[in-house]
């Protein structure tokens, strides 16, 4: 079987089967060996790992999943691809394929039925219109997930590094860092892609923590107040919390437990760590 990784052979595969992108599907696939193996690299794949890959398009990742893992389970919606992907990944045995939208698979269920319970890796070029759904439903789903090494959207990628007082810092970057170490492994030009991107990529692995390396009492809680500071970016944290829909405290006692964690009452959110986030949810939880 030809490598996909070049525009060529991608081209020659599609043609054959007269298909279509689906610009509704996030369709770019990648035409990268240099691409493909910092991923594969990134994602640290050895014989002893079961590999989630999301999204396989025609089977280029896949083939170098299946060539560096013990097992892999590939999920692709588009049904249109699934012929493609038999003739590609013909020759290796170690694959499965599912059609499936992954936004409705139960990742936990995986895991049990095909890998007893032991956590799997998850490797993936993803469709950029529901990266953060993908990302965060798989983060709070508890599901026994060692790592995700995804190639996302370049904005994306920064948004879950960010520190505190970056523009880029937000919602996104604590719920991340709540669950997993991100790093960066590289960044992805969009002559990497057949079609291009408009935007630019990145590949990022997040590495799940076992324990978080903060606790709070009500993490529900604390995730509600994330989520209300940065609604309201740009209001005082205590009129950020106060007009708020999803939280129904008065003044006085925002005030109270700000000043029970030592912070001005002038602080906007953007400006507190995931920790202080965490001290405020349990000032609040008192
Ligand atoms: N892995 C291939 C590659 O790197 O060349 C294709 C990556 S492409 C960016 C994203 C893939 O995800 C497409 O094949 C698309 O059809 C698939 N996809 C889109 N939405 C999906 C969903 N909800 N569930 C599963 N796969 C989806």
């Amino acid at each position: 079987m030809a490598n996909l990784a070049n525009a060529q052979n991608t081209i020659s595969i599609l043609k054959k089967y007269d298909f279509h992108f689906q610009k509704k599907f996030g369709q770019n696939f990648l035409i990268d060996s240099h691409v493909l193996n910092k991923i594969v690299y990134a994602a640290e794949i050895t014989k002893e790992d079961f590999v989630l890959e999301i999204g396989p398009g025609i089977g280029t990742l896949t083939q170098y999943l299946c060539e560096r893992a013990r097992q892999v389970i590939a999920v692709e919606i588009d049904k249109n691809l699934i012929p493609i992907l038999k003739e590609t990944l013909s020759p290796y045995h170690n694959v499965m394929i599912l059609q499936e939208d992954i936004l409705k698979v139960d990742i936990q269920k995986i895991v049990e039925n095909y890998n007893e319970g032991r956590p799997i890796k998850i490797v993936a070029n993803l469709p950029y219109y529901i990266t953060t759904r993908i990302i965060m439903g798989l983060l709070e789903s508890h599901a026994e997930v060692i790592s995700m090494t995804v190639m996302v959207q370049k904005e994306v990628a920064s948004r879950m590094q960010a520190a505190p007082g970056t523009k880029d810092y937000g919602a996104l970057s604590l719920a991340v860092q709540y669950y997993a170490l991100p790093y960066l492994a590289a960044n992805v030009p969009a002559n990497c892609f057949l079609p291009r991107p408009k935007v630019g990529s990145a590949v990022i692995r997040l590495i799940r923590y076992q324990q978080s390396p903060v606790n709070v009492k009500n993490e529900a809680l604390m995730f509600r107040l994330i989520h209300a500071s940065f609604q309201q970016r740009r209001k005082t944290l205590v009129n950020g919390l106060f007009h708020a829909e999803e939280l129904s405290f008065d003044k006085k006692e925002i005030e109270d437990a700000l000043n029970f964690c030592q912070l001005p009452l002038s602080i906007r959110g953007e400006a507190l760590t995931l920790e202080q986030f965490a001290r405020l949810a349990d000032a609040f939880s008192k």
